[in-house]
């Protein structure tokens, strides 16, 4: 009896995960920074062209675009994209492929991402006689660094002749079991912006606040203050956080000093009030300053836009992935306010990410991304690169 493309599709994941666990041994061996991925694509491209596949595009100088091209190319394009950088973390774990570049580490699983991606790709040139379309592959630089190596790839062109139609990015979740799936549809992840104030007054004695200005008591009421635009004016629709993590004020008992440093996140699920908070935050900030006779300097790093997981694209890749998985398999998770730079996609094309369940409790393999003792069940990536070929194909189909 012929095989189903479902079924033959699962059997060349299981059959490549071999690979797919040495490509991310290697990978996570050998960990690069944001924005120096540079041995890294070379390693991509090295075994993308291992499997024949010869459509290959360097851009966004450390990241690299494939194509794949099936039976009547130019009817629709799909994209899938991988990050592929790792961050400054001494790793802590006893493993064989534990770092070699020491204080670097895959410890938010762009490894697992970038290796699941090539065996999505050895995966789909292997049926490529088999579907309609092309499916394009983004690896991409720098997700964990301003501006965001995804926006450095829209700008070279990677989502240009042609536009694909959308586009699916996978990331490892340690709260869910390997072999489990998470989608979330709609609001999804928020957007960031850096805040740095800088209060100015006038120091002088601490036992003279008549003759001095003084910024710590400035910078007091303008955190209070800055508050109450999420308490009052954010609505209680969209979730949205101010934190201020860092504030410098170099006086000591009796001296006040001349500025204080205030340094937090502004946080939002929604572009509009993005906007405008960011806004409220530097016109408050400046006149509650003013008022008190100091100034305030405000200065808004721009960060990561605000992640939609397109809601018809969201509900055909969970009826893939539970074709893929089974049903029992693939859960609801909920929105987070941590920032991807994959929302960068999410502005210009459908877009939907999804999370790889990666988790073990059996095996100890319980923690978070970004810290030096993350792992992942490998067995994970049995599942990963199959589930994302098949989700493309019915992005193709659709
Ligand atoms: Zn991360
Ligand atoms: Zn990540």
């Amino acid at each position: 009896m012929k095989m189903s493309l479902l079924e033959k599709i699962k059997s060349l994941s299981q059959q490549y995960s071999k690979d797919v666990v040495v490509f991310r041994r290697h990978l996570h061996a050998n960990p690069e920074l944001s924005y120096q991925e540079f041995n890294t694509v070379k390693y991509v491209e090295a075994q993308l062209k291992s499997f024949g596949i010869t459509t290959l595009k360097p851009l966004a100088t450390t990241g690299l675009v494939a194509e794949i091209m099936g039976k009547n190319p130019g009817k629709r394009t799909v994209a899938l994209r991988a990050d592929m950088d790792a961050l400054p973390i001494h790793e802590a774990n006893a493993v064989p492929y534990k770092s070699t570049n020491d204080g670097v580490m895959h410890a938010c699983g762009h490894d697992v991402h970038t290796s699941s991606l090539l065996g999505t790709a050895k995966i789909l040139n292997e049926v490529k006689d088999q579907f309609e379309g092309t499916v394009r592959f983004l690896f991409q630089p720098g997700e964990e660094k301003n501006p965001g190596g995804a926006s450095y790839m829209i700008r070279d062109g990677a989502l240009e002749n042609p536009r694909p139609v959308s586009i699916i990015g996978q990331h490892v979740f340690p709260l869910l079991p390997a072999g489990k799936i998470g989608l979330k549809e709609g609001m999804y992840m928020a957007s960031a912006d850096e805040i740095y104030l800088k209060v100015v007054g006038k120091g002088g004695h601490g036992a003279a606040p008549d003759l001095a200005i003084d910024p710590i008591v400035i910078a007091s009421h303008i955190i209070i203050a800055l508050q109450q635009i999420i308490s009052r004016n954010a609505s209680p629709k969209q979730p949205t956080v101010l934190t201020f993590g860092n504030i410098i004020g170099k006086g000591a008992t009796n001296i006040i000093p001349d500025e204080v440093n205030i340094a937090g996140t502004f946080r939002a699920m929604n572009e509009t009030w993005r906007e405008a908070g960011l806004q409220k935050i530097k016109k408050m900030a400046e006149s509650i300053a003013e008022g008190m006779g100091g100034r305030c300097e405000v200065d808004i790093s721009r960060g990561y836009p605000y992640l939609e997981n397109n809601p018809e694209l969201t509900q055909r890749i969970r009826k893939a992935a539970e074709e893929y998985v089974g049903k029992e398999n693939v859960v609801d998770i909920d929105i987070t306010l941590g920032a991807e730079d994959f929302a960068y996609y999410s502005q210009v094309i459908p877009a939907s990410f999804y999370r790889l369940g990666t988790r073990n409790d059996a095996r100890g393999i319980t923690s978070y991304v970004h810290t030096p003792t993350f792992d992942i069940d490998e067995d994970a990536l049995i599942i990963g690169p199959g589930l994302m070929a098949w989700m493309a194909l019915q992005e193709l189909k659709n």
